[in-house]
């Protein structure tokens, strides 16, 4: 019989038998194919809890809701829509309905669409995964079906269910916080470890007259050619036909620029 000291050695996060909790969120909405699927998919492995917003949230980044209250619906078991955004579901999830115990992974996914090279600063999907590392949860991935109009989302799913087979057997010895891009026509069944690419939106201002005669406007133009840079999301996925898995980590600081300042100066402010 292990000491009490033992026991917490192991540090199991649940009871012997019980199923490891998963959370799952998106930013397409609850009611999205992408999640579904996903859901389906890693359901058999573990005790899944659904946790999404109630309305499509794309391009939501991690905005989170303090200005007003959040209802929580539930809509089956373990299954909840949130109106608000899916960092406000990460949170509700871990901080209150999870909170006894908290989930070993969360999920967010699969989006309709892609999430490289800048995308992962608008993108609510990547924020959703973003928010489980920043609470604590050890594996957190964010999955996106890099395609456009009616998307077959099964085999994103299969590699989520990949990544959470392989999480199961081999705890990883480190958090990790992955940005996974699959490509809708994928050549084989590879993946490619990679860093953020680089890719730009055509910058468009569209503006119109509304029925009472003021201006409104759309933002956000067509994606444009992606950088040729070798070992990035963008070329894994879009010229090698290969599931993109992007690594990512919080601290924004460009150690580069830091040096770079080394001599800057400011007028009649002290640098310390
Ligand atoms: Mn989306």
């Amino acid at each position: 019989m292990p000491s009490r000291d033992d026991a917490s050695k192991a540090a199991p996060r649940r009871p012997p038998g019980a199923r490891p909790r998963v959370l799952l969120t998106n930013d397409d909405g609850l009611w999205a194919p992408g999640i579904e699927s996903l859901g389906k998919a890693l359901d058999p492995l573990c005790e899944l809890w659904v946790v999404a917003p109630d309305r499509e949230q794309s391009a939501a980044s991690h905005a989170i809701t303090l200005a007003r209250p959040l209802r929580l619906h539930p809509v089956g078991e373990r299954r909840y829509a949130v109106d608000g955004t899916p960092t406000d579901c990460v949170y509700l999830a871990v901080n209150h309905l999870l909170k006894d115990n908290p989930p070993l992974a969360v999920f967010s996914g699969v989006n309709h669409g892609a999430n490289l090279a800048d995308d992962v600063i608008y993108s609510g999907t990547v924020a959703g995964a973003i928010e489980g590392a920043i609470l604590g949860v050890p594996f957190c991935a964010a999955l996106s079906l890099v395609g456009r109009g009616r998307l077959d989302f099964t085999a994103a799913a299969d590699f989520g269910r990949a990544m959470l087979e392989r999480l199961l057997e081999t705890p990883p010895e480190r958090p990790m916080l992955l940005n996974v891009n699959v490509p809708a026509e994928p050549r084989g069944r590879g993946f490619a470890l990679t860093r953020l690419g680089r890719r730009g939106y055509g910058a468009s201002v569209v503006e119109k007259t509304d029925p009472r005669g003021r201006p409104y406007y759309w933002i956000g133009g067509p994606e444009q050619a992606h950088a040729d840079l070798k070992g990035s999301d963008c070329n894994a996925v879009l010229d090698d036909g290969l599931v993109s898995v992007t690594p990512l980590h919080l601290d924004l600081t460009s150690n580069d620029a830091l040096a770079a300042l080394s001599n800057w100066s400011l007028p009649r402010h002290e640098r310390r």
